[in-house]
């Protein structure tokens, strides 16, 4: 019979490796409460009029990259691309903007986009992020960002590249989008046919085109910088100038666009510099209308997301601390009753226990100890039994001692 593969674009996640997502979902999950953001959890799919009205029709994520399915109602399901249409929209159902405060959210999770799958893109890939509601102030903006910063700083991730712009708002970017093109009709022969589609579509996009003739056109195209409202100058003046307060150092990046059309205002991208042609870490930015657009009320709201896969990545040389493991072994298949209690009690301190039930010998659960890289095996045999006692063996020294059971609690706290 044929082997079942994993679909394309999506992996396994075990020991060791798995050892680090545990560690950064821990490190999430303690950062983020330090500035008062509370877990969300929102379904894996959604309705796909939910990303398509949050997202933007026009983007390359839901013109190309969902995974959308009719179930056996007839309904239009997909599964999530990304989270922040759907964090809005658990926000709306359930007016949490009413019953909770501060509206601040973070969230982990798998994402799902029909990418070209290479290293560090997957077509099932991880997220956390963060969003923050009801609050235009600048100064959350850069609180964002230092709390994208920091927390990868604190993983010791150091080659990285802050980009910052601001993408205007309703007010100005109308204006500047019919300015940009006007001046990308002029080249228009001169681009590929995708960025020719973009025109009428969403201009902006041509600044995300690879290819390098339109890479050459976008850098003489007319930039946002010089088209902002006197609001969006201003709160981007700002947001530069709480970041310095911050110590947050960044890139002005005029050309920097995001992929998904609600941003507003202040846009951001972090690159690695130990990442190959996926280099995007974390992106986000500002979402004035989207909350509005998706049914809810006129409030502002800001966040990122950031890709754990690539996080991951940085973490090749962590060697997270594992706790050590006691092996419990009986000379003799009439102790496993001494030894399944005794495994149950050490369990109950806390600490993690292994006892092999095919154990046929001493000599075959030794090795099964070093298998499983025990630290110390507990030996359970008539002599023990008998007195109350049990051998300790140390699997990296090989030397063994005999104390009382009623000291084992004691010694374990010295030699643990
Ligand atoms: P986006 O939601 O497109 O702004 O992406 C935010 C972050 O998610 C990016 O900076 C990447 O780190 C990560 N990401 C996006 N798409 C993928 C993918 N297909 N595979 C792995 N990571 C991804």
């Amino acid at each position: 019979m044929n082997e079942i593969k994993a679909p394309k674009g999506t992996r396994d996640i075990f020991a060791p490796e798995i050892q680090k997502w545990h560690y950064l979902e821990n490190a999430i999950h303690t950062y983020y409460k330090k500035f008062l953001y509370q877990e969300i959890r929102t379904p894996i799919f959604e309705h796909s009029e939910l990303f398509s009205r949050g997202i933007g029709s026009e983007t390359e994520v839901v013109q190309k990259e969902m995974y959308t399915f009719t179930d056996k109602s007839d309904r239009s399901l997909t599964l999530r691309p990304e989270n922040t249409a759907s964090v809005v929209r658990a926000a709306i159902e359930n007016n949490i903007f009413e019953t909770l405060a501060p509206l601040r959210f973070y969230y982990i999770g798998p994402m799902f986009r029909y990418d070209k799958p290479q290293k560090g893109r997957y077509r099932q890939f991880q997220q956390f992020g963060i969003e923050v509601f009801a609050d235009d102030s600048p100064q959350v903006d850069a609180e964002v960002i230092f709390a994208a910063v920091d927390f990868l700083k604190k993983l010791g991730i150091e080659a990285m590249q802050l980009d910052l712009n601001s993408v205007g708002c309703p007010q100005c970017r109308p204006g500047y989008l019919q300015v940009l093109r006007k001046a990308a009709r002029t080249e228009e022969s001169r681009l590929c046919a995708d960025c020719r589609r973009k025109i009428d579509g969403n201009p902006l996009r041509i600044f995300d085109c690879k290819l390098p003739a339109c890479a050459e056109i976008a850098g003489s195209l007319p930039l946002i910088s010089d088209h902002l409202c006197g609001e969006c100058r201003d709160h981007f003046a700002t947001v530069r100038e709480t970041l310095s307060w911050m110590n947050v150092s960044f890139q002005l990046n005029p050309r920097m666009v995001r992929g998904l059309d609600y941003y507003t205002k202040t846009a951001f991208e972090i690159t690695s510099g130990q990442l190959g042609a996926q280099n995007a870490l974390l992106g986000g930015g500002r979402y004035n209308n989207l909350i509005k657009e998706l049914g809810g009320p006129d409030m502002a709201g800001i966040g990122f997301a950031a890709g754990m896969e690539r996080i991951i990545l940085h973490l090749q040389h962590l060697e997270v601390p594992q706790a050590k493991i006691l092996f419990v072994a009986y000379q003799d298949p009439q102790w496993l009753a001494h030894a399944i209690q005794l495994a149950q009690v050490l369990r109950e301190e806390g600490f993690p226990v292994y006892l092999d039930y095919q154990g046929k010998n001493l000599k075959k659960q030794f090795k099964k100890a070093d298998r499983v890289a025990a630290a110390f095996t507990l030996i359970l045999a008539e002599d023990e039994i008998k007195n109350g006692s049990v051998s300790i063996k140390n699997m990296a020294t090989q030397e063994q001692i005999k104390i009382s059971l009623k000291e084992l609690n004691e010694w374990l706290k010295k030699n643990y």
